[in-house]
């Protein structure tokens, strides 16, 4: 038997990647972890985290407003970055820490490097040093990316905007995903003027239509200015613009004066931070020229396969880039196996913690297990937030007939300080088997409440078992029990 320097070899200390060296190590195994960058990965350094905890503090004022409205003698002022992001760092700083302790407690070697593959068992670090291993595991993750437009790299992607020193007065976000509308949502409530280009009908591509349409309501009710069926055509440094137009929503001449703005030539790849560009001038595809002080790209995520050695050892690659797996997350190399964003399955760091847990439970506890792709649930975390899980209307539809229950409406707290924003609550149903084929929620905390309801359609509750639960009265989401007709049948 061939001796290895460890029986496993993660490269990428991610969510997924750090589940499965700690589970591994836990069964006795020697384990070692690549990770080129911070320990953590995408959801704890440049991802989920971060975002949620903008999410939180991008709250205050309108719970300062609401406050006001129910009698409270409250004041906000504006709000301060400069107060919130050196204890952002601190907490991401804290939270790496954290992954690295778990990873020494549990015995895994931590290299602090780049990591290719070098062959079926061998592992290439940055220094040139080759370590061997029984199983390799890739979970390095995916990237953002710019779309194919001259002077994209003028635009920030999410992970900039993480880093960003201040805030800007105008952006000028592009998409209509996730990421867009997330950040679109706490800029907004920063008290940035936020624009949105997205080149669909409607934002949110995959979710249901109803929820679309409410969430995009009431995103333009916070004030976020959604174009769709738009995208960028030309965008250059402020200062160069083909002629004439001055800013629109923004002050172009904010933070230095013209003159000592940093000038980016329009072909100088050499500048590597885009929150150093300046202004950025935009032509849209509807002929609308605009000056921001950012341009964020949020259209979409690429599994981080370049330069990994794959193709040298053989390892078979979708065709956008992913690492084609089976339900054991084996490539076609039998020792090297992958799992998380750099699979594309499904990009959530939930689903890349179960995927690690089902390579371990299969390669060092004998125990083959399939990873369970189906029911999932997530959230959009926008203001409200979208929750979901299961089929869309339509998808379901497509399926056999179906029954629709769905209600929106003015919550409570709304209603009594004269509010505006509405929820919605919606159920699909199977009409032979009564089963709930999928739940939609827009409302506060729906992250929340669709975390409950996944448990109940993941057993396969039906409609019926729904009515008898007694309501929690009085909540947004006692409608989810007490919707009695259907809205629609189809
Ligand atoms: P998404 O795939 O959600 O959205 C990408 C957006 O960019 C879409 O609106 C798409 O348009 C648009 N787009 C793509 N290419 C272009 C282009 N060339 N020009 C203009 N628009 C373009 O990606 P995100 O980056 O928002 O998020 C990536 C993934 O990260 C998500 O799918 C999700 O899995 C994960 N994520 C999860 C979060 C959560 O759980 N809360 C939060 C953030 C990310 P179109 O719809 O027309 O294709």
């Amino acid at each position: 038997m061939a001796d290895y320097d460890f029986d496993l070899f993660v490269i990428g200390g991610g969510s997924g990647g750090v589940r499965a060296a700690r589970m591994a190590a836990q069964t006795g195994a020697r384990v070692a972890l690549a990770e080129e960058s911070r320990l953590g990965g995408t959801c704890v350094i440049r991802g989920c985290v971060p975002k949620k905890l903008m999410v939180f503090a991008s709250k205050g004022a309108a719970q300062v407003s609401d406050a006001q409205k129910f009698g409270w003698d409250a004041t906000i002022g504006d709000f301060d970055w400069g107060r919130f992001h050196p204890k952002l760092t601190a907490e991401l700083e804290r939270l790496e820490g954290v992954y690295r302790k778990l990873l020494d407690g549990s015995g895994v070697k931590i290299y602090d490097s780049r990591a290719t593959v070098d062959g079926p068992h061998t592992v290439k670090l940055a220094n040139n040093q080759t370590v061997s291993a029984k199983h390799i595991l890739i979970a390095v993750g995916g990237h953002p990316v710019r779309p194919p437009l001259e002077n994209a790299e003028l635009g920030l992607v999410s992970n900039d905007v993480f880093l960003l020193e201040k805030l800007p007065k105008s952006v000028l976000i592009v998409g209509g995903g996730y990421i867009a509308c997330e950040f679109a949502c706490i800029l907004r409530n920063f008290g940035v003027e936020v624009t949105i280009y997205a080149r669909g009908a409607q934002i949110l591509k995959g979710f249901d239509d109803e929820a679309r349409g409410l969430l995009s309501e009431s995103m333009k009710q916070c004030g976020i200015d959604i174009h769709m069926g738009t995208s960028v055509q030309e965008m250059c440094p402020a200062d160069q613009a083909p002629k004439g137009p001055r800013p629109t929503g923004s002050d172009a001449t904010m933070g230095e004066p013209a003159g000592e703005r940093r000038s980016l030539a329009t072909n100088d790849k050499s500048i590597t931070d885009p929150r150093a560009a300046g202004p950025i001038w935009t032509k849209a595809t509807t002929g609308v020229e605009q000056v921001f002080d950012h341009v964020i790209f949020a259209t979409g995520r690429a599994p981080s396969t370049d330069g990994l050695g794959l193709d040298d050892v053989g390892v078979k690659l979708e065709r956008n880039g992913a690492i084609a797996v089976d339900e054991y997350s084996q490539t076609n190399i039998p020792s090297i196996y992958a799992i998380g964003d750099v699979t594309d399955r499904v990009a959530l760091t939930p689903v890349a913690i179960r995927e690690g847990m089902a390579f371990v439970d299969t390669v060092f506890k004998g125990t083959p297990t399939p990873v369970d792709h189906n029911l999932i649930a997530s959230a959009v975390f926008t203001q409200p937030e979208l929750g979901t899980v299961g089929l869309t209307e339509d998808d379901a539809a497509r399926n056999g007939p179906i029954e629709v229950y769905s209600t929106s409406f003015r919550p409570m707290n709304q209603a009594f300080i004269d509010g505006t924003s509405r929820v919605l609550m919606k159920l699909i149903v199977c009409a032979e088997t009564r089963k709930v084929l999928g739940c939609h929620i827009v409302a506060p905390d729906a992250g929340e409440l669709i975390q409950m309801v996944g448990i109940a359609v993941k057993m396969g509750a039906t409609k019926e078992d729904f009515d008898r639960t007694c309501a929690v009265h009085p909540t947004i989401s006692e409608e989810l029990v007490t919707m009695r007709e259907p809205v629609r049948t189809t």
